[in-house]
């Protein structure tokens, strides 16, 4: 069992300020954990209104309470803009009834407004307990036994602005809308050569329109941060015209609503068209996305992250005694941070601030380094007026070689334009390392690459063989003949050893020393020296979406379901498919699966089903067991169901290689690739040949020198000795195992 460190407390958990997407995640992580650590949880309903409204406004809510609402968008609970809680008064009512039903913990999923309400809230508490029991409407023994209001908060907000963690819930739900409509107008206005402005929110942050830009593969970003010089439009026009003489078919703008000049006057949408069509006489429209960013679906992240972040709040909570501080819990390099409550509040606010004082400079670092490194490469890849021919240019040869991933078109696009900004020669190389042993390399132009952002597939064609030695030699002869520099190679595993394999014999084959890159790209985020690869939220999207569309084909059933993920022997797309998609179970390799476990199993379904459960999920990773197969899993389950419930299986299949990779992915295939080419740059010019694997590690962008990496893999398993997911094992967990009733 687990611990109980929430026996006899009681929290309360309300959203607050503008919904987001994945705030349902978060209430159901909240819910569920502190039931699992034995606490009872309160929902207050329609934001602090509810809790000044008292009564209906805060309920007792029980595990099914939240059932069913991970995939939903917006706030089961209710949100809202109380005024009456910006007066003391207010305030008092709303202590008032929570103490009615003794909560003295309360979650809060808000903007900055709803979390410094919340700090308020907590440092009046003892006033306002006092003022109560002078007024006579709270007794003295309950003021005292709840000298202290201990809080957590969840940033949730689509616009991405609070300093200090990654991501904020809903922003990246919010990406997907966008970059998905940018997609669709790319094409319509490919095929009328027509120019687009697309407005997105955004007024104090342009995380929205700057990630979008790059992930969109768009034109010309406007954002609040880094307002453009004087004479912007000019250059601006010119930059368009000249994406278009080398070949563009259209152009997209991309203006965040809070997007203003140098002097703090506002740059609307509909200005930028005007200016578009009067100097380039070119057909522009305006799209202004508008709530549909807000609405719909989460995404994978924001369903995984929400529930982690729910889960540690939770945790957090029940742990703290009167004296604790307050804290944020957001996401920061793939782990959860507590940040001190007040000062993320403060950070974020000074932003504004920083913005409306035109410190610029301060206000882009604030937005912390990714934001820089994105915007510059938005520059480099939207500026083809850099195109001339630079003496000290390389000749870089770009390839893929393992499996298939969604985002390896991302990737290959960044890599040519990147590299010809840089005043080098691309070569791709095509179907992998037969392409590069049989001559198949050619340059690629600028405009070759023009549309393959958001492409699933690779467009330069792989293979997983990785050459053997008596392929070594002439691999050696093309790289010679074609001059090359360097190779980048964007793939999986067998990518990585083939690579390496050339690494090996650098000594007996002397065209191999030079600089050899490896940039993760597989769904099945199995690579060393990085801790997410290309493609593997694009897989994990696909996934969470099947899982959606699995559970409502049950509906009016009493239905089990296991469901089969890739993956190999690595576990991450089962586990936080799991978690993203709310399953019951998960079976993974890492763990192994025991005859003992699938009876403790089969033994808990059935009591399940036996108290009211009408749908069952389990996901399995392919290769969790091979014995113990999905098929063998299923047909278990079926035979002691009792004919209480019936049992399908669905394998998932190759459609989790497929797709248009998700933003995340096309974000970070443009930033690894960035990485390489300066990796490569600077192994040239210092006249060297190091070859390094690239990858994310935290939230920075690093890289490991080749030769390390047999020692950061367990080859038989192919997966790395480090998985830094496996720890959120504990929260699938807590918010998927309901305790069973006491007898
Ligand atoms: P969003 O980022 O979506 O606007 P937000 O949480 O910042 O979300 P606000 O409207 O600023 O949205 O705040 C939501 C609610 O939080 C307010 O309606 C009010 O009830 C409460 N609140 C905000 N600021 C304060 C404050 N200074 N004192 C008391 N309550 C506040």
């Amino acid at each position: 069992m687990t611990e109980q460190i929430g026996a006899g407390k009681r929290i309360g958990i309300l959203t607050s300020g503008g919904d987001a997407q994945g705030m349902n995640a978060a209430v159901r992580a909240v819910v569920r954990t502190a039931i699992s650590l034995g606490a009872e949880v309160y929902a207050v309903f329609e934001g602090y209104q509810g809790m000044i409204d008292g009564g209906a406004g805060i309920r007792r809510f029980g595990w099914d309470d939240v059932g069913n609402v991970l995939h939903r968008g917006g706030t089961v609970i209710g949100t809202f803009r109380s005024k009456d809680f910006r007066e003391r008064a207010g305030r008092r009512a709303a202590a008032r009834n929570l103490l009615a039903n003794g909560i003295d913990r309360l979650v809060v999923i808000g903007g900055d407004g709803s979390l410094s309400g919340l700090d308020l809230f907590r440092t009046e508490w003892p006033d306002l307990l006092a003022e109560l029991v002078e007024a006579g409407e709270l007794d003295q023994e309950v003021a005292d036994a709840h000298p202290a209001l201990m809080i957590a908060g969840l940033v949730g907000s689509i616009d991405n602005d609070l300093v200090g963690t990654d991501m904020t819930i809903g922003a990246d739900s919010a990406l997907h809308r966008i970059v998905d409509a940018i997609d669709d107008l790319a094409s319509t206005a490919a095929s009328h050569q027509r120019s687009f402005v697309v407005e997105v929110m955004g007024r104090h942050c342009g995380y929205l329109a700057l990630m979008a830009a790059v992930a969109g593969g768009c034109d010309y970003v406007l954002i609040p941060e880094d307002p453009p010089e004087a004479g912007w439009e000019e250059r601006m026009c010119a930059e368009l015209a000249r994406g278009r003489a080398a070949g563009r078919r259209d152009s997209i703008v991309v203006v965040a609503e809070g997007a203003t000049d140098r002097e703090g006057n506002a740059i609307t949408s509909e200005q930028v068209r005007q200016i578009i069509e009067q100097r380039l006489g070119e057909d522009t429209r305006v799209t202004i996305l508008g709530h549909v960013q807000r609405g719909g679906r989460p995404s994978a992240f924001d369903r995984w992250c929400s529930t982690w972040l729910g889960y540690e709040a939770v945790r957090a909570l029940l742990a703290a005694d009167p004296g604790s501080e307050g804290h944020v819990f957001g996401i920061r390099g793939n782990r959860v941070a507590a940040v001190p409550l007040m000062d993320a509040v403060r950070n974020t606010r000074e932003v504004s601030h920083l913005i409306d004082a035109g410190d610029y400079t301060a206000a882009m670092a604030a937005r912390g380094q990714s934001f820089g490194v994105m915007a510059q490469l938005l520059r480099e890849l939207t500026e083809p007026s850099r195109i001339t021919v630079n003496e000290a240019g390389k000749r870089i040869g770009i390839m893929h070689a393992g499996g298939l991933a969604p985002g390896m078109n991302t990737a290959a696009r960044a890599a040519v334009r990147l590299g010809i900004s840089r005043g080098h020669t691309m070569l791709g190389v095509r179907d992998g390392f037969p392409g590069l042993r049989d001559g198949r390399i050619t340059e690629l132009a600028w405009a070759d690459v023009e549309a393959w952002t958001a492409d699933g597939g690779a467009n330069l064609g792989l293979r997983r063989t990785i050459p053997g030695i008596e392929e070594l030699y002439p691999i050696g002869r093309q790289l010679e003949n074609h001059q090359v520099d360097a190779l980048l190679m964007i793939g999986g595993w067998n990518g990585y050893q083939a690579m390496y394999r050339l690494h090996d014999e650098r000594d007996r084959y002397p065209a191999f020393r030079i600089p050899l890159m490896c940039v993760p790209a597989s769904i099945d985020n199995n690579l060393p020296g990085s801790e997410l690869a290309i493609g593997a939220d694009t897989a994990l999207n696909v996934i969470v979406e099947a899982i959606d569309r699995i559970k409502q084909s049950a509906a009016a059933t009493r239905r089990s379901f296991v469901v089969e993920t890739m993956g190999r022997y690595c576990g991450y797309l089962a586990l936080m498919g799991g978690l993203a998609g709310g399953s019951e179970r998960v079976y993974l390799h890492e763990e192994g699966i025991t005859l003992a476990q699938l009876n403790r199993d089969i033994e808990w379904l059935r009591r399940s089903f036996a108290r009211g459960r009408s749908l069952f999920l389990a996901v399995r990773n392919e290769r969790a067991n091979e014995e113990y197969t999905t098929d063998v899993i299923a047909r278990m389950l079926r035979a002691e169901s009792g004919g209480v419930y019936d049992v399908r299986q669905s394998v998932l299949g190759h459609q989790q290689q497929g797709g248009s990779p998700s933003p995340f992915d096309r974000l970070m295939a443009t930033r690894l690739v960035g990485h390489a080419l300066d990796k490569i740059a600077e192994q040239l010019d210092a006249g060297a040949d190091g070859s390094y694997l690239v990858g994310l590690t935290g939230s920075r962008v690093k890289d490991v020198p080749m030769g390390d990496m047999m020692s950061l893999m367990n080859t038989t398993v192919r997966r790395p000795h480090d998985q830094w997911w496996l720890r959120l094992r504990e929260v699938v967990t807590a918010v998927s195992d309901e305790p069973e009733p006491q007898s």
